[in-house]
C-alpha cells in the first residue's frame, strides 16, 4: 500500500454552530476515551493488515479535534513507525480552545500544520455564525502557534456570511493577510437542510453578490502573495495543502471515526454517523457502490477544481478523451470562464463561480 493519507474525524465540538452539518457531538469523559480507544483499534488494523504502510499526510479534522488533544498525542504516538519523517500533520483548531500547552504538545507528537476556523475577523458576523471566539481570540490563536514553532499555518474564512458587506470582508481579509498565515481556505456560506439556519429567515447576499464577495478574495489574497490553487484554497510560499491535495488528485487515503470517508484499492468507503456504534466496534468502512470510481466524470471533476485544470496528455492517456473533445464542449461556456491552451485547460475564478454548471458540461463526454 506505501504512501496513503490517515484522516482521522474528531466528532466532538463544545457547541453547535447553527449552520453546521458536520457530525459531532458534546464531549463526554466516557464518549472521548471509548473514542480513542476505538480509534486506536482501527488504525491498529490497517497497520497490521498492511505492514508497509507508510502516511505521508496526517490530517485531524472535525468538529473540534483539538479538544481532544491528549488522545491525538496518544494516537500518534501509536501511529508513529508508520508516519513519514517528512509528512504533513495537521490538526484543525478553534481559537477559543487553544492554548501554548496543546499546541507545544501536539508539536511534540509531530503536529506540523494547524487549520484554525477563523471564519471572519468582525465580532458580530462570528457572533451570528455562533462561534464561541471573537476576532482577537483568532488573532492570538495564530501567534501562539508561531510561538510554538508550528509554522504551518492555515485560516479558514466565510464567504457570505448575514449581513456580510464588501467592507466588512475587505476588513477581515486584511486583517487575516497581516497574520502569519501560509495558507487560507475561502468558503461560502451554504445553508443545508437539517440546521437552525435553514429554519431561519437570513438576510443573504444574492447570486451578484456571492459573486463579488468571491471575486473579491481572489483578487485580494493574489495581490498579497496567497495563490489560488483549488476553487476555495489559497497558498503562499508552496504551502498548499498536501492532504487535501490528495482528494482532488484521486489518491488514497484511510479515513478512521464515524463520518469518515475512504478512497483505497479503487473504492470509496464511508463509515456511518454513529459515534456509539462506532465504540461498540458496530460498524466498519463501508463500501460505497459507485460505478464511476475512478472513471473518467470523477477525474475530471476533480482535477477541474484545481487551478492547475486538467492536462490533455494525461486525458487522452487515462481515457482517450483528446483535445478536440473538449474544445467542442468549451463552445458552450463563456470564454471569460476558462482557459485552454496547448496544454490543458483550466477553469478561471469566473468559471469557478458556476463550476458546477461549468463542470457539468466540460465532464458530459
Ligand atoms: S465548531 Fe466546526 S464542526 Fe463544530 S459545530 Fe461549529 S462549525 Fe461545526
Amino acid at each position: 500500500m506505501n504512501n496513503i493519507g490517515l484522516y482521522i474525524h474528531v466528532p466532538f465540538c463544545l457547541s453547535k454552530c447553527p449552520y453546521c452539518d458536520f457530525y459531532s457531538v458534546k464531549p463526554e469523559r466516557e464518549a472521548t476515551d471509548g473514542y480513542k480507544k476505538a480509534v486506536i483499534r482501527n488504525l491498529k488494523r490497517y497497520t497490521q493488515a498492511f505492514s508497509d504502510i507508510c502516511f505521508d499526510t496526517v490530517y485531524f479534522g472535525g468538529g473540534t479535534p483539538i479538544l481532544l488533544h491528549e488522545e491525538i498525542c496518544e494516537i500518534l504516538d501509536i501511529a508513529g513507525s508508520h508516519i513519514a519523517e517528512n509528512a504533513e500533520i495537521t490538526i484543525e483548531a478553534n481559537p477559543c480552545i487553544t492554548d501554548a500547552d496543546k499546541l507545544c504538545s501536539l508539536k511534540r507528537f509531530g503536529v506540523n500544520r494547524v487549520s484554525f476556523g477563523l471564519q471572519s475577523a468582525n465580532d458580530n458576523e462570528l457572533k451570528t455564525l455562533g462561534r464561541l471566539h471573537n476576532a482577537a481570540d483568532g488573532e492570538w490563536a495564530v501567534y501562539l502557534a508561531q510561538k510554538a514553532g508550528i509554522d504551518n499555518i492555515s485560516a479558514d474564512l466565510m464567504l457570505g456570511i448575514p449581513y456580510q458587506t464588501q467592507k466588512s470582508l475587505d476588513e477581515t481579509l486584511k486583517a487575516v493577510i497581516s497574520l502569519p498565515v501560509s495558507h487560507i481556505s475561502a468558503y461560502m456560506l451554504k445553508i443545508e437542510p437539517n440546521t437552525p439556519f435553514y429554519n431561519q429567515k437570513l438576510v443573504l447576499p444574492d447570486e451578484n453578490g456571492y459573486a463579488e464577495l468571491y471575486l473579491k478574495t481572489v483578487n485580494m489574497l493574489a495581490e498579497n502573495g496567497f495563490e489560488q490553487y483549488e476553487i476555495s484554497n489559497f497558498a503562499k510560499e508552496n504551502r498548499l495543502c498536501r492532504h487535501n491535495l490528495k482528494y482532488w488528485s484521486c489518491e488514497a487515503y484511510i479515513g478512521i471515526g464515524p463520518a469518515a470517508h475512504s478512497y483505497f484499492g479503487g473504492r470509496r468507503y464511508y463509515v456511518t454517523r454513529d459515534l456509539t456504534s462506532f465504540i461498540k466496534d458496530e460498524i466498519q468502512n463501508e463500501a460505497i457502490s459507485d460505478d464511476n470510481v475512478g472513471g473518467f466524470d470523477e477525474w475530471a471533476m476533480l482535477k477541474l477544481r484545481l487551478t492547475s485544470g486538467i492536462d490533455y496528455k494525461t486525458a487522452y492517456e487515462k481515457y482517450g478523451i483528446d483535445r478536440q473533445t473538449f474544445e467542442k464542449k468549451c463552445r458552450l461556456i463563456p470564454k471569460n470562464m476558462y482557459i485552454s491552451d496547448e496544454n490543458g485547460i483550466r477553469l478561471t475564478p469566473e468559471g469557478f463561480l458556476v463550476s458546477n454548471t461549468v463542470i457539468g458540461i466540460l465532464t458530459d463526454i
